[in-house]
């Protein structure tokens, strides 16, 4: 390419980033963007306030953590062993179906696909068979984890069998004052004080600088709104609109509150029914993190409180954490010359853990698309279209949590059984329902493997199986099915005690 055709902005590059917020967002994108951008004389400021303090919650991960770790160059080790974390393999679901039961989101594949036709194909010709061994039978992952055993997946695995992840469970005030530490080491400037204004450029609205309480000024070129709910910048000042999402998501409140371990734990988050939500119980080295997460339609929240105070397993080592929020997300995650990550962008209720896993996604993409002055809003559009994609992929797998109960007669699981579903999600369920077939779209959080464990865990399975799965005749199949399970036992034996781990 010829210079003439170049275009660069007249503006001129970007030399100075401020980060509006120091909870786990704002400090993941000051060590990310310290490490991404460190060949550029780019400035990064934290400016947050230790008065306003942060949400405090946030404790469950998915696997894609460790790419953000690895990102920032933390290894895993040394961030279970600064967070008091434990490993996590999965979310076991306890009586979302119906009560007394329960199943396991793993973080791994099922079985092995053969002659080009999915492994679930197999399972469900062998099921309409009268063959009823479990799907989880044939997950590594899921055997690892109901036994409490923990393996480091391998690098090269020599088939299906051997695929699997794992995320982290920590403690969220350690990991982000850990975050902090190597942010600081790598030239990150904090400030704590309480932004009082934000001043605007008359003409384009771009943010130009924030006056704290102290009287200070700040400025910045580019602006990353890590506020939390309130969105200082997104939603204060430039007034982007929120798509409210209680339609679909109607929980609005928890309530957290950590104790002490009464037993040693399995290496999953455990996501229990309740009457008008769900509880979380997140095992760290040194507490248990709780929460119920419930629609105050259903329930007020003395008695939320109440209700989860009296399913703690040990003695209380917090106050309760009264929390309030709306699912849904900002429709312009980037405005401007801000970009809104974190719970400033969006929230959706914390079953599957996706908050953080958004957060990381904001900012590699943010990094991808990373503007100039002129802060092009073409690159903004590209990034608010993946976002919001990112955000309806993971509404649609939720969804699918709740929708399949059978829980009768209960109000809240009456209300979430019975709603009008997003096409999207109907469109997937249509396909899977009629011949098994998974629909996947573009940003997808979840991949084939976990719609399949929660379809199974609900029981939710197919009116027929593909015809290719006729190339092996049932003989063939159990004779396949007992070697796969076979092999996994063998591999589970392997398998070390998550506390064994930890120590
Ligand atoms: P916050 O933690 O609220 O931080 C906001 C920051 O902005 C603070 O530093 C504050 O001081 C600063 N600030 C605000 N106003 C001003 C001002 N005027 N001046 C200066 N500074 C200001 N995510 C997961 O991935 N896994 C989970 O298991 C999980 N569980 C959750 C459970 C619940 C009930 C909730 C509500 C959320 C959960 N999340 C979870 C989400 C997770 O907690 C957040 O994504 C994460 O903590 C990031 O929050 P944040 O940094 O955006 O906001």
């Amino acid at each position: 390419m010829s210079e003439a055709a170049l275009d660069q902005s007249a503006e001129g590059p970007i030399r100075s980033i401020v980060i509006v917020g120091g909870g786990t967002a704002g400090w993941m994108s000051a060590a990310y963007l310290a490490r991404k951008l460190r060949h550029l004389p780019i400035a990064i400021t934290v400016v947050d306030s230790a008065q306003i303090g942060t949400v405090g919650v946030g404790e469950a991960t998915v696997p894609a953590i460790r790419d953000f770790l690895a990102a920032v160059e933390l290894k895993d080790v040394d961030v279970l062993r600064e967070t008091e974390g434990t490993v996590k393999l999965g979310i076991r679901f306890v009586d979302w179906a119906r009560p007394g039961h329960q199943f396991l989101h793993p973080f791994g594949l099922y079985g092995v696909p053969a002659r080009g036709v999915a492994f679930h194909h197999y399972w469900l010709k062998l099921l309409a068979a009268g063959d009823a061994l479990p799907l989880s039978d044939y997950c590594l992952c899921t055997q690892l984890a109901e036994n409490g055993l923990f393996l480091a997946p391998p690098d090269r695995p020599t088939s299906d069998l051997g695929i699997f992840d794992f995320a982290l469970h920590f403690d969220a005030s350690r990991f982000a004052a850990m975050l902090k530490r190597l942010s600081l080491a790598n030239g990150v400037r904090h400030i704590d004080g309480v932004i009082e204004q934000v001043a605007q450029d008359p003409e384009r609205g771009d943010v130009t600088s924030v006056a704290l309480a102290d009287g200070n000024r700040i400025e910045g070129d580019l602006w990353i709104d890590c506020s939390g709910f309130r969105g200082l910048l997104i939603a204060g000042a430039l007034e982007t609109p929120f798509l409210d999402w209680r339609h679909w998501l109607p929980c609005d409140r928890a309530v957290a509150i950590g104790c002490r371990e009464a037993q040693p734990h399995k290496p999953v988050t455990t996501a229990a029914a309740r009457e008008a939500g769900w509880q979380w119980h997140i095992p760290l080295q040194h507490r248990i993190g709780n929460g119920y997460v419930y629609c105050s339609d259903h329930i007020g929240d003395d008695e939320a409180e109440a209700a989860l105070r009296s399913r703690l397993e040990g003695d209380p080592v917090s106050a309760a954490n009264r929390l309030r929020f709306t699912a849904g997300h900002r429709a312009e995650t980037w405005h401007r010359n801000v970009v809104a990550i974190g719970l400033s962008a969006g929230f959706l209720e914390p079953l599957e853990s996706t908050s953080i896993t958004l957060i990381q996604s904001g900012l590699e993409r943010f990094v991808q698309l990373f503007p100039d002055r002129s802060c092009d809003p073409r690159l903004a559009a590209t990034y608010n279209r993946q976002s919001t994609l990112e955000f309806e992929r993971i509404r649609d797998f939720l969804l699918l949590h709740y929708l399949g109960n059978a829980r009768i007669g209960e109000p809240f699981w009456d209300r979430m059984r019975g709603m009008a579903l997003p096409d999207t999600l109907q469109a997937k369920l249509d396909a899977w329902r009629a011949r098994g077939e998974f629909v996947r779209y573009e940003w997808e959080s979840f991949q084939n493997p976990s719609w399949l464990s929660l379809y199974a865990g609900f029981g939710d399975l197919p009116r027929r199986y593909s015809p290719l799965a006729d190339q092996f005749t049932e003989a063939e199949l159990r004779d396949t099915f007992a070697r796969m399970r076979a092999a996994i036992a063998g591999t589970v034996k392997l398998g070390v005690p998550h506390r064994s781990i930890l120590a």
